[in-house]
């Protein structure tokens, strides 16, 4: 089956809706998604959205804090651009329904996070992304040129190498002519034809055992653009959020948002000391990688599996009303907040690298852009300042939309492209070789590539990657494709991009850190 839209969405988070609704008055759009339509990082998004509303905060102060956190790695041009048209994009979210806390007088009630040097944060109670995830949904099926498949898994981006031409990394001219995807409905795979594609697929953390990011983050934008021999960038500065809430079993895990250190949370060793003074003179209000470092060696000084986080002094009223979802799970694990400590833990959180995109969300492939946590603009540098990748999200989707209408009247379908070569015949006859791949590779992920690093793990890391690439690149040979070895094969792949960036790295930065590094 072929379908042909104007422009094809690959994603339904707050990247992939703001842009569909930026261009839906310019031709027909399809939005895709593998999962459910909300089932997205946006919708677990707690802290909120980091914007300048009032003085004394300033777009300089918010510049500043940004190039801070990303360790001398950020692109002071895109951090300026972000930042500065940030203001004017989160207004068109509180324009499509979003609704952010207010205090007595009537003003946002903004909260503080790690990195930042004010009160920022616009936030609604702690579910912030689950409100903007419905609002935006509400204007996107009111919208009549907007389509959204559900449970459509994206396989791989159309390009030349499909019309048998040679296609290799560093050729300029690589054009998309869209995607093929998989029905999980009619387990069909479809070719969609599109004269402009974004992907806006989002995270990685599923490549790790713990991680506050849904089923759904496996990188498969990230792989599909780099099969594609589309460019990729940073991929070492993965993210772990300093304190996901710690209990064993529970996957993703549950994420206490960093607003609850800016609060007023104290971490804590067991012995009820406060240890983030040892490491940095913001104490627990430290940035993520200082904060989740200094845990780590807690944790490794200690042996034990968290350390934690106390609210205990906290005034208990307005911590009630300001996380309301954190209140209701802790008391369903049986901890009260008010008087017991709350055990947390490093997750993988969010990918600061991914997709390499220009000032206006373009790849390196003709009519394909990419925005969300699946593109690398250059905003993060090394680390990511709390609560930005919302706003980068806004942004980019906004920029690649304005482009993406100028370019789509100049675009051609591309009508040569043939179905989807169906190899493989036979069905998988024992899944256990697909989960227990993932399971290894999710296993040496966190136990060779997480926050702290070193050569001999780095390498050891790439060796079993190989074994594990070889034995699943056979059977995605042999058999028909199936969700679970596509993203298996994607997760191979980024995790092959994230070892490689790493070894490739000659010097601790941001969210990087290798101990060999340190003793040269
Ligand atoms: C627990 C948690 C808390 C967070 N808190 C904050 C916060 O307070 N502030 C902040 O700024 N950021 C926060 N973040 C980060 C932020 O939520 C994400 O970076 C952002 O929402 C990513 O949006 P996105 O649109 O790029 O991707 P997502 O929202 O993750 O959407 C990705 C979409 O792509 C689809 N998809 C993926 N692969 C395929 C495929 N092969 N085929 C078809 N569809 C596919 C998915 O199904 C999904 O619809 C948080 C993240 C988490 C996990």
């Amino acid at each position: 089956m072929q379908e042909k839209v104007d422009f094809l969405v690959v994603g339904s988070g707050i990247a992939g809706l703001s842009y569909a609704l930026k261009v839906a008055n310019n031709g027909k759009v399809l939005i895709i998604t593998k999962a459910s339509e909300d089932e997205t990082n946006t919708k677990y998004a707690q802290g909120g959205i980091a914007a300048v509303t009032y003085a004394p905060d300033s777009i300089e102060k918010h510049i500043n804090d940004t190039l801070i956190a990303g360790d001398g790695l950020c692109d002071e041009e895109i951090v300026r651009i972000v930042i500065t048209e940030g203001m004017l994009r989160t207004k068109e979210l509180i324009e499509w329904g979003a609704q952010f806390d207010k205090d007595e007088t009537g003003n946002y009630d903004l909260a503080r996070e790690g990195g930042h040097s004010e009160y920022r944060v616009l936030h609604h109670k702690d579910n912030t992304g689950s409100e903007i995830e419905n609002k935006l949904l509400d204007q996107i099926h009111k919208h009549p040129n907007i389509s959204l498949h559900t449970h459509l898994f994206a396989l791989d981006l159309i390009t030349q190498h499909h019309l048998g031409d040679e296609v290799t990394r560093s050729k300029a001219g690589i054009v998309c002519y869209g995607i093929y995807a998989l029905n999980l409905k009619t387990n069909k795979v479809e070719t969609i034809l599109s004269k402009v594609t974004l992907m806006a697929t989002g995270g990685v953390g599923q490549l790790y055992n713990a991680t506050t990011n849904p089923v759904i983050a496996t990188g498969d934008g990230v792989a599909m653009v780099y099969r594609a021999k589309g460019n990729v960038k940073d991929m070492e500065f993965i993210q772990f959020h300093p304190t996901a809430l710690y209990n064993p079993g529970e996957s993703p895990c549950f994420l206490i948002t960093e607003a609850v250190r800016g609060f007023g949370g104290i971490l804590r060793r067991e012995n009820g000391e406060s240890f983030m003074e040892e490491y940095d003179e913001r104490g627990s209000l430290a940035p993520r990688d200082i904060v989740a470092r200094a845990i780590d060696n807690e944790m490794k000084k200690s042996g034990g599996e968290f350390v934690y986080l106390d609210c205990t002094q906290l005034d208990k009223i307005k911590f009630n009303d300001h996380f309301p979802n954190i209140l209701a799970k802790c008391l369903g694990l049986g901890i009260d907040p008010s008087v017991q400590y709350i055990p947390v833990v490093p997750a993988a959180h969010y990918l600061c690298g991914g997709i390499d995109v220009d000032a206006n969300g373009k790849t390196a492939i003709d009519n394909l852009f990419a925005a969300g946590e699946c593109a690398r603009t250059g905003l993060h540098g090394a680390n990511r300042l709390a609560s930005n990748s919302l706003l980068e999200a806004l942004v980019f989707s906004h920029r690649a939309a304005i482009v993406g209408i100028t370019l789509v009247d100049k675009v051609e379908h591309q009508e040569s492209v043939p179905n989807w070569n169906a190899d493989g015949t036979s069905n998988p006859k024992e899944m256990i070789l697909i989960t227990q791949n993932r399971r290894e590779l999710q296993s040496l992920m966190s136990n060779y590539v997480a926050i702290v690093r070193s050569n001999v793990r780095l390498k050891r890391a790439m060796d079993r990657l190989r074994i594990i690439y070889g034995e699943t690149e056979a059977l995605y040979e042999r058999t028909t494709v199936s969700p679970a070895l596509c993203e298996l094969r994607n997760m191979i792949n980024v995790s092959y991009l994230v070892v490689k960036a790493a070894l490739n790295r000659s010097e601790n930065r941001g969210l990087h850190f290798n101990t060999d590094l340190i003793a040269e």
